[in-house]
């Protein structure tokens, strides 16, 4: 039984990975900053590098090495980037950008001692063409794809495969607390913009990273794959 840890796996997309990877035989454990009724549910800020090896030093003790990490924790932001204080950039990039870099680095060990691994980061589709008021959460998502070809390139010859699923418009919590405060316009007219002529589900996410995770994919990395319906924005 390979284990796996699914970050954000408290809400959204991240739970519906968990529940997919599950489903499909792996042990599971989520790491989330709010605590979740899911199996193996470990509370850390993905931030603080300290809470992140604290919670990774539980879920070993727990399920043994990690072989399969899936970064889906992730901050959303709207302002005028005129109005964004350096903070407020510094925040988006710390949880989207750098919780990424924590994770990996701290699962990393156990995936080359093994001499396989898999790696999912969940970017977004805002990076093919960039959004307006979203400046720093796009840069953060465009660095997590870079950093996503630049790990397959260093770690593919130990058996370690790094891709990055970048999510269209997904039915998830943040979605609709985003779209409720008046940042995503008209969500009808979104969908008449997107070809499947529907929103997504956080189980196309999940399945599409339950595809890279799988046996089958080992010859697939530094790959990024939109989930989106066929609308690249
Ligand atoms: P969500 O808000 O429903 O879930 C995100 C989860 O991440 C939450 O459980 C939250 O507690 C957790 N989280 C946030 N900051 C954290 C931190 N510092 N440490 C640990 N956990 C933290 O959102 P979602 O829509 O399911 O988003 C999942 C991922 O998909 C995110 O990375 C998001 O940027 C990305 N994404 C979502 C969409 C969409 O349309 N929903 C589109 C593109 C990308």
């Amino acid at each position: 039984m390979k284990n796996a840890v699914v970050t954000g796996g408290g809400s959204g997309i991240g739970r519906a990975i968990a529940d997919r990877l599950r489903a499909d035989g792996y042990n599971v454990a989520t790491l989330d900053l709010n605590p979740s009724d899911t199996q193996n549910a470990f509370i850390a800020n993905v931030t603080d590098r300290a809470a992140v090896d604290e919670a990774l030093a539980g879920i070993r003790s727990q399920l043994g090495p990690i072989s399969i990490l899936v970064n889906a924790a992730g901050l959303d932001s709207f302002r005028r980037f005129s109005d964004t204080t350096f903070e407020q950039w510094q925040r988006v990039i710390d949880v989207n950008l750098n919780g990424t870099f924590h994770c990996i680095q701290a699962v990393l060990p156990d995936m080359v001692e093994a001499g396989w691994g898999r790696i999912v980061n969940i970017s977004s589709s805002s990076t093919h063409s960039g959004q307006p008021f979203m400046a720093p959460y796009v840069a953060a998502k465009s660095a997590v794809n870079g950093l996503t070809k630049s790990l397959a390139l260093e770690y593919g010859p130990m058996g370690i495969t790094v891709n990055a699923v970048p999510p269209g418009f997904i039915d998830t919590p943040m979605l609709r607390k985003a779209e409720g405060r008046g940042f995503l316009g008209d969500t009808d007219k979104q969908i008449e913009q997107t070809p499947v002529r529907r929103m997504g589900k956080p189980e196309d996410i999940a399945a599409a990273c339950a595809f890279f995770i799988s046996e089958e994919a080992s010859y697939i990395t530094g790959q990024i794959l939109g989930v989106n319906g066929g609308r690249n924005t």
